[in-house]
């Protein structure tokens, strides 16, 4: 397998796939049961093999790396660093085994990798001029903290019994539906917040921080200002209102936390083994990092597409998108002058 029989490298160095980007048949009108249905078993598809992986990885945590109910009714230095401690270590393994094998040994070269060079070294943009140090510092000493406190919060919320709390026992139709939905509230969410903090004022003074990153990376997904990673995180609070269980909270923080990996880690599929390649699912994000007004949104809602932001990644959807840019800019040069003409009366 080679990504020639997948897409065309550009002489920009850019690769791009031959197939372009589709929203599955969820939200479509008359509805397609069959289309449904595929989505939700295919490889890749709705559950296979992210979403079941941060699924897996929430349970886990919940069962094996969380302390027990009783221990967080009160707060306390032992467990809270404890599970700053635990995201610390789980951050550094899995983000930084996948910043190892790809961009520090190279071990894929640049096979399937949307852009062909490798992120700057010496730009400006950067704290200390460095896009990876830059990376590191804003995970580290922003999101971390930032994704224990919603954590630690609502941990300690549901220990106390101060917000709903469901069981399988008790609601298991609910439970497993609840843990379904879990996807989806993450995509709403994040488009709500992502389309706010491209608001000009907000863009500057918050989301450049994690658009300086052009040509993003593993450690670029969590690369946020502070106030990104509190709005980011905020989709933990909605456990503090829908009842649901602990572990509902962990697959929704899981996804959170780790999703911005394989969303941002550069490369069209991953090589697992020899001749063996896993699909990454991030083209629809990495336009987004490319052309900064398009794609707000995630794979499954098609909010973009009804909102005239959607980019396939076709030649003709860029065209469209900066016809977009064009007549918005005329609207905006429009109405400065007309406040301009209004200031002058
Ligand atoms: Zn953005
Ligand atoms: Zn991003």
């Amino acid at each position: 397998m080679s990504e020639e029989q997948f897409g065309e490298r550009g002489s920009n160095q850019q690769w791009a796939p031959d197939k372009l980007i589709e929203y599955p048949a969820v939200f479509v009108w008359p509805p397609n049961p069959l289309g449904l249905m595929r989505y939700i078993l295919a490889v890749p598809g709705y559950i296979f093999p992210w979403h079941l992986a941060y699924a897996v990885m929430g349970v886990l945590v919940w069962l094996y790396l969380t302390p027990p109910m009783e221990t967080m009714q009160s707060f306390a230095i032992s467990w809270v660093a404890y599970i700053f401690a635990r995201n610390i270590v789980m951050i550094t393994v899995i983000y930084g085994a996948t910043h190892l094998w790809l961009y520090t040994f190279k071990r894929q070269g640049t096979e399937f990798k949307y852009n062909g060079r490798w992120p700057a070294k010496g730009s400006g943009v950067f704290l200390f001029k460095s896009q990876h140090v830059d990376n590191l510092i804003w995970t580290y000493l922003s999101g971390v903290p930032i994704w224990t406190a919603f954590e630690v919060v609502t941990l300690w919320l549901f220990a106390n019994g101060y917000i709903p709390y469901i069981s399988f026992e008790e609601h298991p139709f609910y439970f497993i539906a609840l843990f379904a939905l879990v996807p989806l509230w993450r995509e709403l969410h994040f488009y709500l917040i992502h389309r706010l903090i491209h608001a000009r004022a907000l863009y500057q003074l918050v989301h450049k921080t994690h658009h300086n990153n052009v040509n993003p990376g593993p450690f670029s997904g969590l690369s946020m200002h502070p106030i990104e990673h509190l709005l980011y995180f905020s989709c933990i609070a909605v456990h503090w209102i829908v009842p649901s269980h602990p572990v509902h909270m962990f697959f929704n923080l899981m996804h959170a936390g780790y999703s911005p990996l394989a969303g941002h880690a550069g490369f069209y599929k991953f090589k697992i083994g020899k001749n063996r390649y896993m699909d990454a699912t991030g083209y629809l994000h990495y336009l987004h990092h490319k052309f900064f007004e398009c794609n707000y949104g995630g794979g499954s809602i098609p909010f973009d597409k009804w909102f005239g932001t959607f980019h396939d990644g076709s030649k003709e959807a860029e065209l469209r998108m900066k016809a977009r840019l064009r007549e918005r800019g005329k609207q905006l040069a429009e109405q400065r002058a007309k406040r301009a003409q209004a200031k002058s009366n």
